[in-house]
């Protein structure tokens, strides 16, 4: 399994450190929206920087990027379709990212919505999806349409159910309130809900989830379901054609929750 190391910034970003297999004192960083928190891991903890990857041009994703490049040069991949500066390879749908001084090579998807070019990074077990898929959650549509979103979602649900989930935000328990509200009786969601309040009282992160958890506990990924279905009918107060209007209807339903 992936040996992944959270970074903690901001007040709820999660920046990841992916080590490499066989050299774990060699890393990615994926999504550094803040310098300070990760040159004082790579230095306290004597790890050298191999690559930083980005998911989105957002400021908390991307902010750190140049701060840490002058302590700690090394390539910056991020997606195809944004414009950000650091950049140097630009990644899109079917490139891989190969990293090969830490044994890691990554499969891109495009997962368009919360931004235009929005990329994630599917290898070794894990996904690094920034702020497409959150644990219960999604991200909001910020720069997509609901079909963009519901497909980038239908995307990620499509990998293994093992797959860890590695977002870039501790949104999960805000999350779990709003998947409440819409399946009351989903037993997983409950049970999840009740484990999750448990793991953040102790103050450690509920990320990574799994894609298998996503899929029995995320409403946004569950819009085929008639549960979801019909509590997205009456918060609209009208009939839903498709999965992608009912995901619309959840959306807007959370982003005023
Ligand atoms: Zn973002
Ligand atoms: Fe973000």
């Amino acid at each position: 399994m992936l040996e992944v190391t959270p970074v903690p910034a901001f007040s709820d970003n999660y920046i990841w450190l992916v080590h490499g297999v066989g050299e774990r004192s060699r890393v990615a960083v994926v999504d550094p929206g803040d310098a300070a928190p990760v040159n004082s891991v790579l230095d306290r903890d004597g790890l050298k920087l191999d690559a930083i990857l980005i998911t989105h041009h957002h400021p908390d994703h991307v902010g750190g990027v140049e701060a840490i490049l002058r302590q700690h040069p090394a390539p910056v991949y991020g997606p195809r379709g944004e414009r950000i500066s650091t950049v140097d390879h630009r990644l899109g749908e079917g490139d891989e990212c190969r990293l090969p001084s830490l044994n890691l090579r990554f499969r891109i998807l495009d997962v368009p919505g919360h931004t235009a070019g929005h990329i994630a990074y599917f290898g070794h077990g894990a996904v690094f999806c920034g702020d497409t898929l959150f644990v219960a959650g999604c991200g909001r549509l910020f720069e997509g349409t609901p079909a963009q979103m519901t497909q980038s979602l239908q995307k990620l649900a499509a990998l293994p159910a093992n797959t860890q989930v590695f977002c870039a935000h501790e949104y999960t328990l805000s999350n779990l309130r709003f998947a409440q509200a819409v399946e009351p009786d989903n037993t997983d969601l409950a049970a999840f809900a009740e484990r999750a309040q448990r793991v953040r009282g102790r103050g450690l992160p509920t990320v990574p989830s799994t894609i298998g958890i996503e899929r029995a506990i995320n409403p946004f990924l569950r819009c085929g379901e008639p549960a979801v279905q019909s509590a997205a009918q009456r918060k609209a107060g009208q009939p839903l054609a498709d999965n992608t209007a009912v995901f619309g209807a959840i959306r807007q339903w959370k982003d005023n929750f």
